[in-house]
């Protein structure tokens, strides 16, 4: 494959450079354009990292119009697409998934985690259509399917759900989620979906603690269970949001302990502020988890959109750099940081190589309109440049 040489770009740190890009790396920086170099000119704009959407739900995507959430509130967005399950298809999951998938990498992300329900109204379809988009959409962008486990899972009324992801799991999903704050008993959940896990070998990515309801401690009993068990693959834990109603103290605490067990913790802004806090009428709490003192622990903390213009979010323009300005004025992160949330941070969680502009790193980057990182949240700048592995991207 010919060498990527990128001409005249801008790179967060001020500078302007030139870089050559091989087999997928970032090889050198300034020099001259080869004559068998596939040639792009910056033209000065500014060179970041790509990002990476970590906690996606494809197959609801644009479901804002057809399925109603006139409570605005979590449960309100569950019943409404238990309800219309029987009117969704395979083939529509498929469409408003690619759809999705190519607007968040159009946008700037190389790889997009998504989740996929499998629930007793849903059975295997979600899955099936998002393995195929996966496929389908394999040179375009990295996408992750993780089998989200409707509730209960546990016990015998479990049975139905723990056999379905089973199931899942044969057809080749990329890992394991599910809802232990939904459970009659979220530590037990978390016990039956480690051991799913460990089992099967995949990373875990659990939807916790997503309620402002100080009495959930559901994080603090995955960090226990994970250092306890020494389990030894990847674990994200998405939401979080109850940690931030708990004093200093507790807050550290459990911050620490989740360091130690190497959990990755996945905010998720723009969805918590639609669906959290509808009954807190005076002094409504920011529903996003408590990142300081998570950031201040050694927490890789990652964010996402979650949904995109559906029951649970009706608003969401697929786009990263959203979910990054949401981190500066919500999570109150520096607009650096902020950016490092929906790029580095979420790589790791994802278990990729770093990527950035700098010699030996992934050239998964984006090319767009702006002078510093910070002008680039702010401004959002629609047209981007996406390169991935070395390759620009025809998106
Ligand atoms: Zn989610």
């Amino acid at each position: 494959m010919a060498d990527l040489f990128i001409k005249d770009a801008l790179l967060p740190d001020g500078t302007t450079t030139s870089l050559r890009i091989s087999d997928g790396l970032v090889a050198s920086l300034g020099g001259s354009a080869h004559k068998d170099d596939v040639l792009l000119d910056a033209g000065g704009a500014l060179l970041l990292p790509a990002m990476v959407e970590a906690h996606a739900h494809l197959d609801k995507a644009f479901l804002a119009e057809t399925v109603l959430n006139p409570s605005g509130d979590l449960m309100g967005a569950i019943m409404a697409m238990d309800a219309a399950q029987a009117n969704i298809t395979q083939p529509d999951i498929e469409a408003r998934a690619e759809r999705a998938a190519r607007l968040i990498a159009r946008n700037g992300a190389t790889a997009i985690r998504t989740h996929a329900d499998v629930t007793k109204e849903t059975g295997l379809t979600s899955v099936a259509a998002l393995l195929a988009v996966r496929e389908r959409l394999r040179d375009l962008v990295h996408i992750e399917v993780f089998a989200l486990t409707g509730f209960p899972s546990i016990g015998s009324e479990g049975a139905d759900h723990r056999a379905l992801l089973r199931d899942a799991i044969a057809m080749g999903v990329d890992g394991i989620g599910g809802c232990p704050h939904l459970e009659s008993d979220p530590h037990a959940a978390n016990e039956m979906f480690l051991a799913a896990a460990a089992d099967a070998r995949l990373p875990l990515d659990l939807h916790v603690d997503e309620t402002l309801d100080p009495t959930r401690f559901a994080l603090a009993d995955l960090a226990e269970r994970v250092i306890a068990s020494g389990f030894s693959q990847r674990v994200a834990a998405s939401h979080c949001v109850s940690l931030v109603m708990q004093s200093p103290s507790v807050q550290a605490q459990i911050s620490d302990r989740i360091a130690e067990a190497g959990i990755t913790v996945i905010a998720l802004p723009s969805s918590n502020l639609f669906l959290q806090g509808r009954d807190h009428g005076v002094a409504t709490p920011r529903a996003i988890t408590a990142i300081a003192p998570l950031r201040a622990a050694g927490v890789n903390v990652a964010a996402g959109a979650d949904n995109l213009q559906d029951p649970f979010n009706p608003v969401g323009r697929g786009d990263c750099l959203e979910t990054a300005s949401l981190m500066v004025m919500v999570g109150h992160l520096l607009p650096d940081d902020s950016y490092c949330t929906v790029s580095s941070a979420a790589r790791t969680a994802m278990g990729l190589p770093i990527a950035g502009t700098g010699v030996g790193m992934a050239a998964d980057l984006v090319l767009l309109s702006a002078n510093t990182t910070r002008e680039a949240i702010a401004f959002a700048p629609p047209d981007r440049t996406v390169i991935r592995a070395g390759v620009v991207q025809a998106l």
